[in-house]
Formats: C-alpha cells, sequence, structure tokens
C-alpha cells in the first residue's frame, strides 16, 4: 500500500519534520505550503523550486486533487453545487453560495454518513470513508481555483457527520486557519452535528472559536427518536446539558437547526416544548423549511405556520430566523447531498429547492 502521505494533509510545522527527514532545509515546508493552499494543481506549478526538489518532493509525497466531476449553477441565483471525485473514486459534493457579506462554501466531512437521519438524502447510501483534513480542505481550494472567487464563511453541513470524524474535523481547522494558507477566520467556520454528546464537550476544549450548529429538529425525545436514531444513543436531555457546557466553557452562542416537518414536530404544541427546553440558553434557532428528497415521505410545513412557530419561540425569548431559500433548480438544499457516483441525465430533472444560513 501508497503510504506516502498527501501534501494537502499536512501542517507548516509536520512539512518541516517530513523535509528533515528527506535531507531538505526546514524553510522550504512555508513555501511548498504556500504553493498547496494557493490551490495549485500539481508539484510543478511550485515554481520557486528547483526543478530537482520537485521531483524530490513528488517521489516523497503525495498530491492528488480532487476532480470536478460535475458543476451545476443556478439560473435563480448563481449558487453552484460541485461533485467532486477523490483519486480512489469516493464522490461527494459541495456547494458554493453567494451573499452580500461573501462566499460561504457548504463542504462535506464524510463520503457517505452513518447517522441515519430520516429526512436526509445522504442516509441509505453505502458508507465511503472518512475525509482526511486535507480532502476537506481540497473542496475549499478546489472551489476559489475554479471559480476566482475568496470564500470567506465555510458551514461544514455537506454530506457526512463532522464529529464521526473528529480528528480529521479538527485538523482540517487547523489547516484552513493558518496563517500561510487561506487563515480564514474559525468565526466564519460553523460546525453542524447531529448530536454526538461526548464529541461536543470534546470540541468545548479545543479552544476554537467556531459556531457549533445543532441539528434538533425535535422538541422531545419521542419525536426526536422517530427522525433520529442518534436520540437513541445521546437523548435531548443529554444533548441539552452538553449544549449548555459547550457555551459555559467558549461563551460562544450556539445555533439549533429544526427543520419544519408537516405533521411531525411544527405544532403550536412543539413551539412551546421548544420554547422551554432551550429557555435561558445563549442560542438562536434557524427554521429550515424541509427539503424534499426522494422518498417523499416528509412533507413540509406551509409558510404561514412557519411563521406562528417562530412567533412562540420569539414571544419566550428565542431569537429565531427562517432559513432563506436561494433558488429551485439544482439539487443543493441541506439534506439532498448525496455520495454515490450518479448520472449527469439525473440532475437534469431534479427540481427542488436550495437553501442556506441566511
Ligand atoms: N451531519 C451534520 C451535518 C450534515 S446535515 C448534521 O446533522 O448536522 C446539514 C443540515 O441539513 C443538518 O441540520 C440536517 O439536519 C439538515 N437536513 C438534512 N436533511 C434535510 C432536509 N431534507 N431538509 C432540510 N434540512 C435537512
Amino acid at each position: 500500500m501508497d503510504k506516502k502521505q498527501n501534501l494537502y494533509d499536512l501542517t507548516v510545522e509536520e512539512l518541516e519534520e517530513s523535509l528533515v527527514v528527506i535531507g531538505e532545509p526546514k524553510y522550504r515546508a512555508k513555501q511548498i505550503f504556500q504553493w498547496v493552499h494557493k490551490g495549485v494543481l500539481s508539484i510543478d506549478e511550485m515554481t520557486n523550486l528547483s526543478k530537482e526538489l520537485r521531483q524530490k518532493i513528488k517521489d516523497n509525497f503525495n498530491f492528488e486533487k480532487l476532480k470536478i466531476q460535475n458543476k451545476l449553477v443556478s439560473k435563480i441565483d448563481g449558487t453552484i453545487k460541485y461533485i467532486f471525485e477523490y483519486a480512489d473514486g469516493n464522490v461527494i459534493e459541495s456547494v458554493l453560495m453567494s451573499y452580500k457579506h461573501g462566499f460561504t462554501a457548504c463542504i462535506s466531512s464524510q463520503a457517505g454518513c452513518r447517522m441515519g437521519c430520516k429526512f436526509c438524502a445522504s442516509t441509505g447510501i453505502e458508507f465511503g470513508r472518512n475525509l482526511t483534513g486535507g480532502e476537506i480542505l481540497d473542496q475549499i481550494l478546489t472551489i476559489q481555483k475554479d471559480e476566482g472567487k475568496r470564500i470567506s464563511n465555510i458551514v461544514i453541513m455537506g454530506i457526512g457527520e463532522p464529529l464521526d470524524n473528529y480528528d480529521n474535523l479538527i485538523k482540517f481547522l487547523k489547516l484552513v486557519n493558518h496563517k500561510d494558507g487561506l487563515n480564514i477566520g474559525l468565526r466564519h467556520i460553523s460546525v453542524s452535528t447531529c448530536g454526538l454528546v461526548p464529541e461536543i464537550i470534546k470540541l468545548s476544549k479545543e479552544n476554537l472559536q467556531v459556531t457549533l450548529s445543532i441539528s434538533l429538529h425535535a422538541p422531545n425525545n419521542e419525536i426526536r427518536e422517530k427522525i433520529m436514531p442518534v436520540n437513541k444513543a445521546y437523548s435531548i436531555d443529554k444533548l441539552i446539558e452538553a449544549c449548555k457546557i459547550y457555551t459555559e466553557v467558549t461563551s460562544r452562542r450556539i445555533t439549533f437547526e429544526y427543520a419544519m416537518i408537516s405533521d411531525v414536530n411544527d405544532s403550536d404544541q412543539s413551539a412551546f416544548e421548544l420554547s422551554k427546553l432551550l429557555k435561558g440558553m445563549l442560542c438562536h434557532v434557524n427554521l429550515i423549511p424541509i427539503n424534499s428528497i426522494d422518498k417523499d415521505e416528509f412533507k413540509r410545513t406551509k409558510m404561514k405556520k412557519t411563521e406562528s412557530f417562530k412567533r412562540i419561540l420569539e414571544k419566550h425569548g428565542i431569537e429565531t430566523t427562517v432559513r432563506r431559500e436561494l433558488g429551485a433548480d439544482i439539487n443543493a438544499a441541506c439534506g439532498q447531498l448525496r455520495k454515490s457516483r450518479i448520472r449527469n441525465d439525473k440532475y437534469d430533472k431534479i427540481d427542488s429547492d436550495i437553501c442556506a444560513t441566511s
């Protein structure tokens, strides 16, 4: 098996160590790191390195960039969905969205997902594997290079459960935040989780300034268990307890994601229960009109009802927004990303909404 490390998985410090091992000076590490994070497609593009050194790097490291298998551009608002393929054939998806304050990328943390949320398109597809920190980063590098735009915000809300790939997530955050690389502030990054309690507590102790989003989607165990199997492992009370620890340790406000599903979690009673559950917490609720996936088991709550749900929460002092929809012509919305190799012609038939954090 090929044991060579992939260049984009290495921090400057790790590169320094590896270069010393092959008899090269440490200062080269920063140069190489900068090239990698500029998004060069090959080692030969690292033009301030001699030909001999470039060859030596090729001999000792991998540099397997992901390939753009397909790219879909919304005719309505320019939102772009990328279908990416890694060197081993695993396929994932990422989305680029444009806002007044800049460009936000929604990226994937795993090729597939093991969490089994019933309303999500990433469920029911064979799990591929965890992505490495560098592979997660390469989604950003490739989008920036392809579009010639600078990404200012990142949401880790694509395919996968980031806290089920904890160490690689942390590595990604270190890489993307590095001053010699993209230098994207951690405050501009949201990590979204379905609620892995031990990892939420672990994350609170990392001293990172990321925004934590919790995919809550229900006000009690009875409803949550029906739609999110993870609730059987970590009940709502344990989850909320972990969230309280997170806000106390980090002083960072948590976002609770709540997909509005008709006749499942959208009653006034649910709004009252949710208000009680979140009372006094440093948090914000983001109501998401649920997006359809193939099964069509879950129907979207009417906007009028969503507004009244929002008013109940606000009356109880809970800041609430309704996630803005950006377009309606490519399959790039929350929960609609999947990882299987999908034939291009399938996309011609798809008609659904795109949404994104407002
Ligand atoms: N595993 C992580 C991140 C990926 S899902 C998590 O669970 O948070 C990103 C967000 O999209 C989550 O809030 C998820 O619950 C939501 N989502 C999944 N399917 C959806 C759908 N059909 N409609 C709207 N949101 C959905």
